[in-house]
């Protein structure tokens, strides 16, 4: 089935509703065009006869609901075609999005309350490697696509497709999303969490996911079209102990109406059934939620800790150096005495429920502590607050972020890289645990 396959141009031709399912080779891009009739990629149609350039390991799938033929140049570490997939259940999905949204649209000018009831928030949730991001991200694009801006949410710290790891954010998706340079990082709303994990601290998390939609409740108050098309949510793929309670909690928080649980085909435990009883156990008394138990794509691509390491790290390369290198981040001087850094909560904390019962949690995990500057913070990536204050810096959303290069503790001088020269938009700045090692 899998082939590695010689760098020549070749013809594949997809019958309809298959899908030819792609690794790129470790060393080199690998060129596609859609030679003659129509497909897609994650839900995003490619143009015809366009040769489009994907970095090496990217792993994707291109899909034609009527029958394709594709042309490749390059080498891949697999490619091969499926004509099972789950598409027709997600394309159905879709559809019942587009009614809820035509209806949230019509009555969002007699009654407000009403429309933000009506209008889908989708939580995607399920395992790793279940194929979430994926769901998220073919649900936005068709709904870019029928005219819609969605808002995408993406509450995964570990591997959110919006921005740097250690960050929940949202950003209204305008248009299909792009199959190579992914989502826009223009303006998203992000907040700063400041670690890959939840585990470090579930308070501080809670928190940050309670401010990020309380800031999306004030847009769509103000934004009738934003509001009636409704979200998209990514979660993580912690569905156990602390990372069910988190679910949970964002379900609650963002009045999520509709949960779409996906499946993991070759697990021991039946995580779907499981977690879908258990939802719809929680949300008995919330009737107008509705869980769904989709089927997992045969085509999602298992990833290990190294892989996702490495794809952190280059999210941060990214962010500082754009996809193609094609950005020129700037390498900036400040006095210590310019910049207040803080860090959030007391290290790594026990959840609540771990404690004995009637214990409390040592130290606060949202107290705000502020920190030398020393050699330590080395190699750290910092975010960049909007905070006019350091009592606002909790509750606030982020500029961006910096990467610190340089101390020299004698002479009291940070070096940093941030994306372009000159001052900070605020002299607040957040450490957590994230680190990145410049290659
Ligand atoms: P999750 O968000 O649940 O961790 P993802 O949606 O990120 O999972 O999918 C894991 C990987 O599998 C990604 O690299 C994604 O591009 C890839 N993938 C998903 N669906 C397919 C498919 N049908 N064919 C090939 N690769 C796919």
């Amino acid at each position: 089935m899998a082939s590695t396959s010689a760098s020549t141009v070749r013809q594949v031709k997809l019958e309809r509703e298959s899908e030819l399912r792609i690794e790129v080779g470790n060393d080199s891009p690998l060129r596609l065009r859609l030679l003659n009739g129509t497909a897609e990629i994650f839900g995003t149609e490619l143009p015809p006869q366009i040769w489009l350039s994907f970095p090496p390991r990217l792993k994707f799938a291109v899909f034609t609901w009527y029958g394709a033929t594709i042309e490749m140049d390059g080498s891949t570490e697999t490619d091969y075609t499926a004509d099972e997939t789950p598409m027709i259940s997600y394309v159905n999905v879709n559809a019942i999005l587009d009614g809820r949204r035509n209806r949230a649209k019509a009555s969002s000018s007699s009654d407000a309350s009403n429309s933000s009831l009506q209008a889908p928030r989708v939580i995607v949730v399920g395992p790793t490697d279940s194929g979430k991001s994926t769901l998220s991200r073919m649900l936005l694009s068709w709904a870019a696509k029928q005219g819609w801006k969605p808002t995408f949410v993406d509450l995964d710290i570990g591997q959110g497709s919006i921005t740097i790891p250690g960050c929940i954010a949202a950003t209204p998706i305008e248009m299909p999303i792009d199959p190579v340079e992914g989502i826009p990082l223009e303006m998203p709303l992000v907040y700063f969490y400041g670690h890959t994990t939840p585990s470090n601290n579930v308070e501080l998390y809670k928190v940050l996911v309670k401010e990020l939609s309380q800031m999306l409740e004030r847009q769509f108050a103000g934004n009738a079209e934003a509001r009636a098309a409704g979200m998209v949510i990514n979660t993580m793929g912690w569905i156990e102990g602390v990372g069910y309670e988190l679910l949970l909690h964002a379900i609650d928080t963002f009045d999520a109406n509709i949960i779409l649980v996906l499946g993991q085909i070759f697990s021991k435990i039946p995580f779907q059934e499981k977690l879908c009883s258990m939802l719809r156990d929680v949300l008995r008394k919330k009737p107008n939620v509705d869980v769904v138990k989709l089927q997992r794509s045969g085509g999602v691509v298992s990833r290990n800790a190294k892989f996702r390491q490495k794809a952190r790290s280059s999210r941060i390369r990214e962010y500082f150096y754009g996809l193609a290198n094609d950005l020129s981040p700037h390498s900036n001087i400040a006095n210590f005495s310019d910049l207040s850094v803080y860090r959030i909560g007391g290290g790594p904390q026990a959840p609540r429920s771990a404690l004995p019962i009637g214990a409390e949690p040592a130290a606060d995990p949202t107290r705000l502590v502020p920190v030398n500057i020393n050699q330590d913070l080395l190699h750290l990536v910092l975010a960049v607050s909007f905070a006019k204050e350091p009592d606002q810096i909790i509750s606030s959303n982020v500029a961006g972020f910096i990467y610190i290069t340089d101390i020299d503790v004698q002479r009291k001088k940070i070096t940093y890289l941030a994306p372009s020269a000159g001052e900070l938009p605020s002299k607040y700045l957040i450490l957590g645990t994230l680190t990145w090692l410049e290659t």
